[in-house]
């Protein structure tokens, strides 16, 4: 993995104008002032509830929703985007250059198209292979390294398990041979014993082809053995972000140790200690004032409520936003 970014964003926000009837409409902020490196080579994850906004960030960076407020760039030495201006044939190109995981594999792919129509789609609709017989040879190869057989190419998505359709679907991702790739719970609909032959199956690609990965997921035990670098979100914002394995041997965030308490354990004694979340993330459209966790944090105080804590970077790379994440490590430890 190198320290350069492929993907930088400064103060990305995404807010959809909602239109609620003839005369109301109002403004939902899904994504708000994200500011992050994705640095190539790494496997980057975001981790958050439903309705946190890392999927629609993760979209934001694909240009499949558009960029509000702030910039997000794409530099991979060779090519630059300026993500959120982007249109037409520039869109078109940028497409050979990042692509998107869908997270179901029964719904991705189409079920009147053989596997080999579904991963060559791509190479024909970005007019990147001239000939037939160019198109089939970059198919197979793609397949091969998604452990596809080769005659599987022949036949229709139904006749195929959970996990080979998810193969069948990264396939068609890395067919146009992208540097980015946007996993948006790419295993999140596979039984277990399955999850782990993708995940390793996405590892190795990811090594042999010199990717950068987003994946987004709201399962802490799936990130922490794929990625390097863990940003968990709550309501459109990142409220922690460090290393995989600084983020797991210390997590600040009340949040976050919320998150950790809900991995099942299989130690008996650490279930009883487990920090329950209580209630639901509050509502884009009616997000509380201060600290937009204050009205589920057992921790809150009355500054929580009428201040944003700003995500501050420890000098060791680990950053965070809560007014008292200092005071709380040092209760914790003592
Ligand atoms: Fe909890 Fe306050 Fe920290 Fe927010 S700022 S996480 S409410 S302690």
């Amino acid at each position: 993995m190198s320290d350069t970014p492929l993907i930088s964003t400064d103060g990305l926000s995404v807010t959809f104008r909602i239109n609620a009837g003839a005369f109301k409409k109002f403004d939902l902020k899904a994504v708000e002032g994200i500011s992050i490196d994705i640095p190539k080579g790494s496997f980057f994850g975001i981790v958050g509830e439903s309705g946190s906004g890392k999927t629609t960030l993760g979209r934001a960076l694909l240009k499949a929703v558009d960029i509000s407020e702030g910039t997000a760039t794409y530099d991979d030495g060779e090519v630059q985007y300026d993500i959120g201006s982007l249109s037409g044939a520039e869109l078109t190109e940028y497409r050979k250059h990042a692509q998107l995981i869908f997270q179901d594999p029964y719904a991705a792919l189409s079920p009147r198209m053989t596997v080999r129509d579904i991963i060559a789609e791509p190479l024909e609709v970005m007019k990147i292979t001239k000939t037939r017989t160019e198109t089939d040879e970059r198919v197979r190869e793609i397949a091969a390294k998604c452990r596809l057989n080769l005659e599987h190419l022949r036949r229709f998505p139904h006749a195929f398990s959970g996990g080979q359709r998810q193969r069948i679907s990264i396939a068609r991702a890395l067919v146009s041979g992208p540097k980015f790739i946007v996993a948006d719970e790419s295993v999140a609909a596979l039984d277990l014993s399955i999850q782990a032959d993708v995940l390793n199956l996405l590892k190795q690609i990811q090594a042999e082809m010199g990717l950068t990965f987003m994946f987004i997921s709201h399962d802490l035990s799936v990130v922490a053995h794929t990625c390097d670098h863990v940003a968990v979100m709550y309501l459109g914002r990142i409220v922690e972000s460090a290393t995989t394995r600084d983020l797991f041997a210390q997590p600040r965030h009340p949040y976050t140790k919320a998150l950790f308490s809900a991995i099942p354990s299989l130690d008996p004694d650490d279930r009883g200690k487990a920090q329950k979340l209580e209630g639901e993330i509050p509502s884009p459209t009616n997000q509380p004032p201060g600290c937009k966790f204050h009205t589920r944090c057992p921790y809150a105080i009355d500054i929580c409520k009428s201040a944003e804590p700003k995500l501050e970077k420890s000098p060791d790379g680990h950053a965070v936003s809560c007014h008292r994440w200092e005071e709380l490590l040092a209760e914790s430890a003592a």
